[in-house]
């Protein structure tokens, strides 16, 4: 049996594997290709009512459950994962385009926070202090705050999915995870891991779905669902807030970026290319951390460009399976004809590509890499996420403008500052308006690190040690004792 023909295909509601009610389905397909992959169950209303009950049901049990034993189940899938990344990374390059290096590096990436969050669920304190007035005791504890609905995007299949799953698991909340409808099969294939690593039954349900609100909103219509975690665009993370309000579940909001690539002049040139190569390209330049547009001093502009045209002219664009590809298709035709459309408008204001500039012919949803540069202000794709394979370039003379460009967005996640001087790297890192900096590289995402943003990116974090509060809810014990000051 092929990769495909063995993936799980079918619902998990409460640890069993079943069709969808009235066997509803849809299909699944290969961004390279733009051929069908398989059909998926495709979750209805009872699906839905049933894993919100089961993840209602389970809830006190798994909280009672040693957090040691929440630990190693994690631990083990993070083995499970590690030990199967060759095939876990081809089938999301499958659904996904990415290339087979890309997608292993997310595999590892993912399971790093299964790895991460094993180590946190033990490490869940509390306090005990006297009380400022004397006479009594303070008892601090943390509980999780309960069942979860977890949304997930198309552009990290598995990576989007552990870093909500892992702190949910290690802090004992029972959860329902909606994958987007692209890619539902990573996140299938990780349901089946998780099951095999020992997660009892009633603690995850996966449902795939042509409709987003089919699953969302009667989650979080029910108060039973004490948190949402959604990693999205703006647009809809909005509406999500407000569905929240009713019954004001605890919200994780991971939305999208515009982020800046700051080069200053005393920069080392082979390292900012560099890092603009990875902060660009990565996932295609289909990422929330995407640099989405480079500011770089009129004085070294014109080596950037052409060594930037050079290394991303030279990158392998093909399906993401072939040897040697390092940029696959984007995700649809959709997202591809946004980037067009933004490209377009850019070239039409008067940008010029030094390479790029165009859809590739052929099978699939392909874009060329590509370099704009003499980029006007009023480009759209100044202010909107391009995500995809293109990078903008324009120029500042001062560190007060580099900064104020930066900051001229109503975006706030990531941003990019190259310099090798110190004061200025701290200077400018404390004044850019955003969740996170790159200093002196183009990557940021580690399990180990609060990622997460400001602004119009939302609130919350994933990751590092601030991870596992999102799942955690706060108690206060007022303990009176006699006899004691
Ligand atoms: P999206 O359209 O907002 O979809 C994200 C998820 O939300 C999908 O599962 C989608 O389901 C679901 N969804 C869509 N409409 C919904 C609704 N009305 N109610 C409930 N759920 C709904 O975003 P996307 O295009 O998949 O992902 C790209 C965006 O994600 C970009 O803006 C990117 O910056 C952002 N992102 C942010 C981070 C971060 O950590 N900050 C990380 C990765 C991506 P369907 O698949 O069925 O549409």
């Amino acid at each position: 049996m092929s990769l495909i023909e063995r993936a799980p295909h079918q619902l998990f509601v409460a640890g069993q594997w079943r069709d969808a009610a009235q066997g509803s389905r849809f299909g699944v397909q290969d961004p390279g290709t733009g051929q069908q992959l398989r059909e998926v169950s495709d979750a209805q209303d009872a699906d839905v009512a049933e894993a919100i009950e089961a993840a209602a049901a389970t809830q006190e049990e798994w909280a009672a459950t040693p957090p040691r034993e929440r630990g190693e189940i994690l631990r083990r899938a993070w083995q499970l994962m590690t030990d199967r990344a060759d095939e876990l990374a081809r089938l999301m390059t499958l659904e996904m385009g990415k290339s087979l290096a890309e997608s292993k590096a997310e595999v590892t990436y993912a399971a790093e926070f299964f790895r991460w969050f094993s180590e946190e669920a033990v490490r869940i304190d509390g306090r005990y202090a006297r009380s400022a007035a004397g006479g009594g005791r303070v008892l601090v504890s943390k509980h999780p705050v309960g069942p979860c609905i977890l949304v997930t995007p198309w552009n990290f299949p598995l990576a989007m999915g552990t870093r909500k799953i892992g702190p949910a698991i290690a802090a004992g909340c029972t959860m329902i995870v909606k994958p987007a409808q692209l890619t539902p099969l990573s996140m299938l294939n990780l349901a089946a891991l998780l099951a095999e690593a020992g997660l009892p039954e009633g603690v995850l349900s996966v449902l795939p779905s042509t409709s987003a609100g089919r699953v969302v909103n009667p989650a979080l219509a029910d108060r039973r669902i004490r948190k949402l975690s959604f990693t999205g665009s703006t647009e809809v993370g909005r509406k999500l807030v407000e569905q929240c309000a009713p019954n004001l579940q605890r919200m994780s909001m991971e939305l999208g970026g515009n982020a800046p690539f700051l080069m200053f002049p005393d920069a080392d040139l082979d390292t900012a290319v560099q890092g603009a190569v990875t902060a660009k390209m990565r996932n295609n330049g289909e990422s929330c951390v995407a640099a989405n547009r480079f500011h770089v001093h009129s004085s070294v502009a014109g080596e950037f460009v052409r060594q930037l045209t050079d290394a991303m002219s030279s990158m392998k664009v093909g399906h993401g399976t072939e040897d040697g590809v390092r940029v696959g298709p984007l995700i649809s035709a959709e997202q591809r004809d946004k980037v067009v459309e933004l490209v377009d408008d850019a070239l039409s204001r008067g940008a010029r590509a030094t390479t790029g500039g165009k859809p590739l012919d052929g099978d699939g949803f392909f874009y060329a890499p590509t370099v704009l540069t003499d980029v006007p202000p009023d480009a759209r794709i100044l202010r909107e996420e391009v995500f995809g394979p293109v990078a903008p370039v324009t120029t500042f003379d001062d560190e007060d403008e580099a900064v104020r460009l930066a900051n001229d967005t109503e975006f706030g996640l990531v941003a990019y500052v190259f310099t090798r001087d110190l004061d200025r790297a701290i200077r400018v890192g404390e004044r850019l308006a955003t969740g996170m900096v790159g200093l002196n590289t183009g990557l940021v995402s580690n399990a180990s690190a609060p990622f997460g943003g400001v602004k119009a990116s939302g609130f919350g974090r994933e990751g590092g040690a601030e991870g596992i509060e999102e799942y955690l809810d706060v108690k206060y014990l007022a303990l009176s004792v006699s006899g004691i000051s």
